[in-house]
C-alpha cells in the first residue's frame, strides 16, 4: 500500500506486531467467548517493557513520548487484538507523574515500571451521575490520618486485575464550592489492602470483553497519603490526562479502522461470486475506499494531538476532535467490513463480528460523541454551552 510509507516509529510497529504473532484470531477469540482477561498478552506486552513506555527513564521506564505510546497500541490493534486489556498501565500513571509527591512517585513509579505492579483502574463514571462527572456523589472524607469513603463507581474496567486504582471522590460537597470543578479529589488506592474492608468490585458482563465491573466503597478506611496533589484539585488533575487517553484511544480506533480495511480488501480480492471478485464491484470497493480516506485524515488529527500533547502545548480541542474522527472512521470502515464479509461476517471464526462490536466502544467511552460535539461548540466555536 502506498500510504504504509507514512507510518512513523516503523521499529515500534514491528517489534509489537512480532509480539502480537503470538496472540492470533484464535486467541482473542477464546479470551471474548469466555469473558476471560487476557493475562498472556498482558503479561507479554510487560515483559517487553511496552506498558511502561510513558514513565521516564528515572523510574526505569522508557521515557518515549506519547506518539510512541499511541503507536504501540494502534498496532496491537491493527494486528486484530485489543489493548482495552492494559493500556489504562500506559496512562493513569500520568496523574501520578505529574501531581504526585516525590515520595508517592518513588513509591509507586518503579514498579509500575517494572511491571511488578498493576496500576490498570481509573474509578470516574458512577451510575447515577455519568457524563456529569462534577456531580459525582462518592465522598471521601477526612478523619484524622485517613478518608473514609464510600458510594459507588460503574464500569470501572479492570478493577479486578489492578492492585492499584486511581479514584475520584468528592472531599467537599458540591454546594460549598464556587465552581463545579471545585471539591473533588484524586486517590491512589491500593486495591489489595482495601478489597474485603469495605470495597467490593463486582464484575460487570458487557457486550464486549473488556474487564468492566462495578466498585462499592462501604466506609473505606485509606491512608491520608493516598490522596494525589491537593485536595479538591482532583478534577483539574484529571482533566489535563483526559486528553493523552483520548489520543491514546484515537490510536487504537485507527489501528482497529486499518484492520478492518485490510481484512476486507483481502476479501474483496478473492471472493468469488457471479464469476467476478466481489471487489470488482463499486458497491463493495467505494465504502472501503470512503473509510480508507477517513481514516487517513483522522489518524493525521490524531498525530497532530499528539505533537502538541508531547510539544507541552494546549491540546485539548485536538484531542477530542481525534477522538471524535477516529471512533468515525473505525465505524465506518467496520462497517464497510462487515457488509464486504456478507454473512461470514457473522461467523465467529473471521473475527469481524468481534473487531465491530469492540469498534463501538469509542463512541461512547471515554467520553461520548455528543459531549466532543458540545466540547466543539462551546470551546473551538464560542457558542454557549448547551448544557
Ligand atoms: C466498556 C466500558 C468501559 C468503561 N471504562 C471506564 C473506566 O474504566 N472508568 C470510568 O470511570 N468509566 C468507564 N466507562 C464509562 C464511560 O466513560 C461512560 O459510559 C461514558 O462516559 C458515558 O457515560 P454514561 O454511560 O453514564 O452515559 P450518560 O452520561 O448517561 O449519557 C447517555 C447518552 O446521553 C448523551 N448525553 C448526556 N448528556 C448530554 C448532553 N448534555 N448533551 C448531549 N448529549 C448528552 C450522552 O452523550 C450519551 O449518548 C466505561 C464504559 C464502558 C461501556
Amino acid at each position: 500500500m502506498d500510504m504504509a510509507l507514512d507510518r512513523d516509529w516503523p521499529d515500534i510497529r514491528e517489534a509489537v506486531a512480532r509480539v502480537c504473532a503470538d496472540f492470533p484470531g484464535s486467541y482473542w477469540r477464546e479470551k471474548d467467548a469466555a469473558q476471560a482477561y487476557p493475562a498472556e498478552f498482558v503479561a507479554a506486552l510487560t515483559d517487553g517493557g511496552w506498558l511502561a513506555a510513558l514513565i521516564p527513564e528515572e523510574y526505569g521506564g522508557a521515557g518515549l513520548p506519547l506518539r510512541a505510546a499511541a503507536v504501540v497500541l494502534e498496532t496491537i490493534h491493527a494486528c486484530g487484538g485489543n489493548a482495552g486489556a492494559c493500556h489504562a498501565q500506559m496512562y493513569i500513571m500520568g496523574a501520578l507523574l505529574r501531581h504526585g509527591s516525590a515520595a508517592q512517585k518513588a513509591r509507586w513509579l518503579p514498579e509500575l515500571a517494572a511491571g511488578a505492579l498493576a496500576l490498570q483502574a481509573f474509578g470516574v463514571t458512577e451510575p447515577t451521575t455519568g457524563s456529569d462527572t462534577t456531580r459525582l456523589t462518592t465522598r471521601a472524607v477526612r478523619d484524622g490520618a485517613s478518608y473514609r469513603v464510600t458510594g459507588q463507581k460503574v464500569w470501572t474496567s479492570r478493577a479486578l486485575q489492578s492492585d492499584l486504582m486511581l479514584l475520584l471522590a468528592r472531599t467537599t460537597p458540591l454546594e460549598d464550592c464556587a465552581k463545579r470543578g471545585d471539591g473533588l479529589s484524586l486517590f491512589l488506592i491500593d486495591l489489595r489492602a482495601a478489597r474485603g474492608r469495605g470495597l467490593e468490585i463486582r464484575p460487570l458482563p458487557a457486550m464486549i470483553n473488556h474487564s468492566a465491573t462495578e466498585v462499592f466503597f462501604d466506609d473505606l478506611v485509606i491512608p491520608a497519603d493516598s490522596l494525589v496533589g491537593e485536595e479538591g484539585k482532583g478534577f483539574r488533575y484529571v482533566l489535563d490526562g483526559m486528553n493523552a487517553e483520548r489520543i491514546l484511544l484515537s490510536a487504537e480506533a485507527v489501528g482497529d479502522a486499518r484492520w478492518f480495511l485490510e481484512t476486507a480488501s483481502a476479501y474483496a480480492r478473492e471472493r468469488t461470486v457471479f464469476d467476478r471478485p466481489i471487489g470488482a464491484n463499486q458497491g463493495i470497493q467505494f465504502p472501503l475506499a470512503r473509510a480508507c480516506a477517513q481514516t487517513e485524515a483522522a489518524d493525521l488529527m490524531a498525530r497532530k494531538a499528539a505533537a502538541l500533547f508531547d510539544a507541552g502545548q494546549t491540546c485539548g480541542a485536538e484531542a477530542n476532535m481525534a477522538k471524535l474522527l477516529t471512533s468515525e472512521a473505525a465505524w465506518a470502515a467496520g462497517e464497510a467490513c462487515f457488509q464486504t464479509f456478507g454473512g461470514f461476517a457473522f461467523a465467529r471464526e473471521y473475527d469481524v463480528e468481534r473487531k465491530w462490536r469492540e469498534t463501538r466502544l469509542f463512541q461512547t467511552a471515554p467520553i461520548s460523541t455528543n459531549m466532543v460535539l458540545a466540547y466543539i461548540a462551546q470551546h473551538v466555536l464560542d457558542i454557549p454551552r448547551s448544557y
